[in-house]
């Protein structure tokens, strides 16, 4: 059990973090799947591209050639990197929550999921004719209501994760889509927790939509995608009302442009879809293989000696059954989820994640609506990361809560 190092250069990587008791230590982030550094060869692309900052699509100089390639040039880059089909479209949007809002607005029909998703993939359903299903006790016995539900009534959609934020398990899209195939309904698949740790191939898996976002692939804040199908998005209103999505304006009427112009009015975010593609880019470049060996072996590590902690329970859907990414989310027995946070990060200098993780109906089913603890990994993470968490989780359940903060506003636990 010899060390891992990081497999990828991140920003921000040798940041420190003070202390309560006064020292510092060498920040461990350990809440990669909320938001993920950018990786440093982002960083670089970025500072390249920042000089040709100029209108885009709408100006004739030298800059704006430049900047209206790259801003085409990066939906080509994602496009390739989801396996999209040579008519799908890659909408440049905010982020997952973004895009699943503006497919709920094209969606012709029922939209069915699961009761284990993030709210980004679940309330935007809400308004366009939502049915959930709940989760079973297995994940087969899931599948069969899932596939139940379908046959009930026709569903447009069948809207689901590729990987769970809160217990990293993956959903078996394979059989997803043949499920959704069967009952004549297209599928969506959540990939802000699957795209940063596994490979998607829309049109080998028949995968009809695919969203995430830039900031858990180890590119900035601000930019996501909506990769798919362009018919429905061709028929939807679009997403806002402006210059850039419009085909013609008269004093009184306005027909609207063509996908992808007709969802992206106003100046779009070209710096953030640089960043997507050079993420996704350099992802391809290490290679799935080397991502996938680097984080299951951490993530075996922490799970094992999260396991053998007293009082600690590892939250999971379908326990054993699925594979899963670099999340483990647990409970720690005598201790409130905020507390433990609190204390990673004031005595450990470990950031962790502690909270429902917008997935509110999924912790009322595996811990009772309470609060948890989210420690997540990525291409930055290293087993010194993982032993420095454990290790404080370890102090915690032997030696109980003897420390003082002496900082305002940190809760106090006796
Ligand atoms: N889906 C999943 C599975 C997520 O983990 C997240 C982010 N926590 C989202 C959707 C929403 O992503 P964003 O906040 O970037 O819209």
């Amino acid at each position: 059990r010899g060390e891992i190092a990081p497999l990828a250069a991140l920003v921000g990587a040798d940041q420190t973090a003070p202390l309560v008791t006064g020292g510092e230590l060498r920040y461990v982030n350990l809440d990669i799947a909320a938001s993920a550094p950018a990786l440093v060869a982002v960083a670089e692309r970025v500072a390249e591209f920042l000089p040709y900052y100029s209108s885009v699509h709408r100006g004739s100089g030298y800059a704006s050639i430049v900047s209206t390639g790259a801003y085409e040039n990066a939906r080509r880059v994602i496009a390739d990197f989801v396996g999209a089909r040579f008519d799908d479209v890659v909408q440049v949007v905010r982020h997952t929550t973004d895009a699943f809002n503006l497919l709920a607005r094209a969606v012709p029909g029922d939209v069915v999921h699961l009761d284990l998703e993030h709210h980004a993939n679940l309330l935007p359903w809400r308004s366009s004719g939502s049915r959930q299903v709940a989760v079973a006790g297995t994940l087969e016995e899931t599948l069969v209501a899932l596939d139940a539900e379908l046959a009930k009534a026709p569903a447009a959609l069948l809207a689901v994760t590729g990987a769970s934020n809160v217990t990293g398990e993956l959903l078996p899209l394979d059989r997803l889509v043949a499920i959704a195939k069967a009952h004549g309904a297209r599928i969506a698949v959540d990939g802000a927790q699957l795209v940063p740790h596994r490979r998607i191939d829309i049109e080998a898996a028949g995968i009809d939509y695919v969203a995430f976002s830039g900031h858990k692939v180890y590119a900035p804040y601000g930019a996501g995608v909506l990769v798919g199908r362009r018919d429905w998005l061709d028929a939807a209103s679009p997403l806002l009302l402006g210059g850039g999505a419009v085909r013609e304006v008269s004093t009184t009427g306005v027909s609207f442009a063509a996908t992808p112009a007709r969802h992206e009015a106003g100046t779009p975010n070209v710096v953030g879809a640089v960043a997507i593609a050079a993420a996704l880019e350099e992802l391809e470049r290490i290679g799935e293989d080397a991502v996938v060996a680097h984080e299951t072996a951490l993530r075996t590590r922490l799970v094992d000696g999260l396991r053998q902690l007293p009082g600690v329970r590892v939250l999971e859907i379908w326990p054993g059954e699925a594979e899963v990414i670099g999340v483990a989310t647990f409970s720690v027995e005598g201790f409130s989820a905020e507390q433990v946070a609190h204390f990673l990060s004031a005595e450990w200098g470990v950031g962790v994640r502690d909270g429902r993780f917008c997935a509110h109906p999924l912790l009322a089913r595996l811990n009772g609506g309470r609060t948890a603890v989210r420690a997540s990994l990525g291409l930055g993470s290293s087993s010194s990361d993982v032993h420095r968490l454990l290790a404080g989780i370890d102090q915690l359940v032997t030696h109980g809560p003897e420390w003082t903060y002496g900082v305002d506003g940190l809760p106090s636990v006796d």
